[in-house]
């Protein structure tokens, strides 16, 4: 039994973690919101090496030495990861969770006497109906995750994948797992366990292969709330308070997120997380190429120019802007604009980038001011009245097709309107697609100049231009 005192510090630890959570809800707070994240980890862990339970070997030698081994590990790959690759890093990370949820169930399973809940062939009826929901959580979320970084990893293609009667097979898929866990907690079936867990990795794959383009970014926070209430199930099969409040926080925050960001992007949450049904077209619109359409090229000392006798200039980051690591430029960018009197603004869509809030982090780090800074909502009815608007390495998020052609895998994606703006300069390197593979006819637009180049080095010749002129 676990004395009171360490249940004491299990709950600090939990209070840290929503206050952690409260503080990167915003930028203003987001550092303060690490310390303590950092603080109740630090407190979980000291306090879990203290409690006396199984021998020292266990508790000391084995645990330090796996928490090296895995910290090495983890610090070497976030060390190398280029920021552009964190949400396959994210989602590599949850197929962890999930599988060490699948493990532990297993681990109760075989031994229960480890954990207190029985014996073999007599283990607590509650504790079976927690491992199995444990195991399934984990095991969907480790398959899924898998797909999620084959997807963000370009393994896969990021076509959603669909076949005949893929829905009802889920749906059969997912029946038959229900009924395999009331036989596995009503007999101890080994069999059934191992069946359900086998079919629950099936239906993993099975619900993210149909989702693709523009729906990842939800993908990625619900397997987020997957993997938090995969944690719940092993913190009850442990017995472990702390596992369960954490898991319950960041299975509640993920949902909420996904919620979020299913709002958005004009999508039902349900039809999500069911493996896409009904959600937009597969592909018909991509690949559909409009090479016999001309495009406006512009070079950096004509968008100079445009930008300086301008009054208002809104500009659109997405994904090619993290890539080239362009926002130090454009703060440079801004403020020279501003010292000639030019009202500048930053629109920022809900899913540019490739994880939520991708886009306020990589301003925020180039010390462009917060209140320059607005989403979506706020800033669209402004491009009507701008001058400019200077997409930079953003290209689905100002995709007008989203909202009139019903077989893109994009429709119903609300969109910045970029396009209502006097003169709107593409940054991008060629005329190739966003992540979703859709074409854009706003290239093709009357009033588009496209800056063919690498975003950081496009915007910084605009600048050199700016400060000869
Ligand atoms: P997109 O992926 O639509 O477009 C990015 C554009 O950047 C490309 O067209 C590319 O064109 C250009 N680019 C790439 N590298 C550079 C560079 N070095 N310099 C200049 N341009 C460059 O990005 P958006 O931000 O507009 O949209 C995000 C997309 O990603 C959405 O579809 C969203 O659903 C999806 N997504 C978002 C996630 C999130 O959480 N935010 C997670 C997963 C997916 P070119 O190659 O011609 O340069």
């Amino acid at each position: 039994m676990i004395s009171s005192w360490f249940l004491f510090f299990y709950l600090v630890s939990g209070v840290c973690f929503i206050l952690a959570l409260k503080g990167l809800s915003s930028p203003l707070t987001a550092a303060k919101g690490n310390v303590f994240g950092i603080a109740g980890m630090a407190i979980a862990i000291v306090t879990t090496l203290l409690i006396p339970e199984g021998s020292v070997f266990l508790r000391y030698a084995f645990v330090l030495l796996a928490i090296m081994g895995g910290g090495l590990i983890g610090a070497k790959i976030a060390r190398d990861i280029p920021m552009t690759a964190l949400p396959q890093l994210v989602a590599g990370f949850h197929s962890l969770v999930g599988m060490a949820a699948v493990l532990v169930a297993i681990t109760s399973l075989i031994e229960p006497q480890i954990f207190g809940i029985g014996v073999v062939g007599g283990i607590n009826t509650s504790s079976l109906f927690e491992m199995a929901f444990g195991a399934v959580i984990g095991a969907i979320t480790f398959s899924g995750s898998l797909i999620a970084f084959g997807k963000l990893q370009g393994l896969i293609t990021g076509k959603p994948l669909r076949f005949t009667l893929q829905h009802k097979l889920n749906a059969t898929l997912a029946a038959l797992i229900l009924a395999l866990i009331c036989f596995f907690v009503i007999f101890e079936s080994y069999t059934a366990f191992f069946i359900f867990v086998i079919l629950a990795f099936a239906l993993g794959f099975l619900l993210i292969l149909p989702i693709g383009g523009a729906d990842m970014p939800v993908v990625i926070s619900m397997l987020n709330s997957y993997s938090g209430f995969a944690a719940v199930g092993i913190g009850f099969t442990l017995g472990n308070t702390l596992l369960i409040i954490t898991g319950a926080l960041v299975g509640v925050s993920g949902a909420i997120l996904s919620y979020i960001m299913c709002k958005a992007m004009n999508r039902s949450i349900f039809n999500v997380i069911l493996g896409g049904v009904n959600i937009g077209g597969a592909d018909a619109s991509k690949d559909k190429k409009d090479d016999d359409k001309a495009v406006k090229i512009g070079s950096p000392e004509d968008a100079a120019f445009i930008m300086e006798n301008a009054e208002k200039v809104i500009i659109v980051p997405g994904y090619g802007m993290a890539v080239a690591g362009a926002q130090h430029a454009l703060f440079d960018m801004a403020n020279a604009l501003k010292a000639k009197g030019v009202e500048v603004k930053y629109a920022i869509h809900p899913v540019a980038g490739r994880m939520p809030g991708h886009m306020n982090v990589l301003l925020a780090e180039a010390n462009i001011p917060y209140e320059d800074v607005f989403e979506l909502d706020a800033i669209n009815g402004e491009f009507a009245t701008a001058d400019v608007a200077y997409v930079i390495g953003a290209n689905d998020v100002t995709n007008p097709l989203a909202k009139t052609d019903e077989k893109s895998p994009i429709f119903g994606m609300p969109i910045l309107e970029v396009g209502k703006a006097k003169t709107v300069f593409f940054v991008k390197r060629s005329m190739a697609t966003g992540y979703s593979g859709v074409e854009n006819p706003l290239f093709f637009a009357d009033n588009t100049i496209m800056l063919f180049g690498d975003a950081k080095k496009v915007t910084e010749e605009i600048v050199k231009d700016m400060e000869n002129s």
